[in-house]
């Protein structure tokens, strides 16, 4: 799934591409996507692209020069199997409603555009339009971008002081701070040396300050790794960067010790048991249950 790192690419690169270039065409291809129907879609065919940004794991996309009230907003969540794919050179032809993985065509009059795609059984990319970002309930209901300058440590730490979940959970849910996924969350809290199943609000001064470093500094190292890198690159790319994620059976590049992995009903989470729990493997409970 895209986070904060990639999507924060993902709208840059899209701003550079797209910037002031005009809506021709804009495609429907899986009727569920879409979650709105104020303002309508097609209301949106001739606006101007003004400007593309990152929300949480959400793409803002502002088109201007329309109708009142002038500019309106297209806001797209990738969920986990979604992309966005740029094309020189769209073809002209209607797009397949309902089958494969495109999801949305967009098309600028130049002849270029881009898709929204999404892979796997799991439908759950959302496209919506509205006046303002914040229309839309689950960016309203965003958490605080970790990377702006005024999340400060004190208020990191007043964050999970109040938070009666476990870290893995506190970090991980967009209303806690925004942006931040399965991935990152893994990987910060295998950095700070800290248990994924450590009760948030029972975290020392000390560790509160290495779980905020450890945030901070896996989120814009994932940022700045992904500076060098194309739109196209930007999925693999991602994975380069981790440590633990979606390494189970790895060596920890930390301690050499294996890592190890927790699996849940629809994802797993990483760790290392040397570097993050003194030593101790946390239970798994798909493999208890499957040993019973
Ligand atoms: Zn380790």
């Amino acid at each position: 799934m895209p986070e904060l790192p990639e999507v924060e690419l993902l709208c840059r690169r899209l701003g550079e591409r797209c910037a002031g270039r005009t809506v021709d065409r804009l495609d429907l291809a899986s009727f569920a996507a879409l979650k709105t129907f104020d303002p309508p879609l097609k209301s949106l065919v001739g606006g101007r692209f003004e400007e593309c940004h990152r929300r949480g794991k959400f793409i803002c996309i502002r088109l201007g020069e329309l109708a009142s009230p002038g500019s309106e907003w297209l806001v797209i969540h990738l969920a986990r199997g979604g992309w966005v794919k740029w094309r020189d050179k769209l073809t002209t032809a209607p797009v397949k409603v309902g089958r494969g993985p495109l999801a949305m065509r967009v098309g600028f009059s130049e002849g270029d555009g881009f898709d929204v795609t999404e892979m796997g059984h799991e439908k759950r990319l959302a496209i919506w339009t509205a006046h303002s970002p914040t229309d839309i309930e689950s960016v309203a209901t965003l958490g605080p971008e970790p990377l702006d300058a005024d999340f400060t440590e004190e208020r990191f730490g007043a964050i999970l002081g109040a938070e009666k979940a476990d870290l893995k959970h506190a970090l991980s849910r967009q209303s806690v701070i925004a942006g931040v996924g399965n991935a990152y969350s893994d990987e910060a809290l295998h950095a700070a040396r800290l248990s994924p199943f450590k009760p948030a609000s029972k975290l020392s001064a000390e560790e509160v300050c290495r779980l905020y470093s450890s945030l901070i500094g896996v989120l814009r190292e994932a940022v700045k790794r992904s500076e060098e890198l194309d739109l196209d690159q930007l999925k693999d790319g991602k994975r380069g960067g981790m440590r633990v994620h979606g390494r189970t059976g790895e060596a920890c590049p930390i301690c050499g010790d294996v890592v190890r992995e927790v699996s849940f009903a629809t994802r797993s989470l990483q760790y290392c048991a040397t570097c993050q729990t003194g030593g101790k493997p946390l239970a798994d409970r798909r493999l208890s249950r499957l040993l019973k």
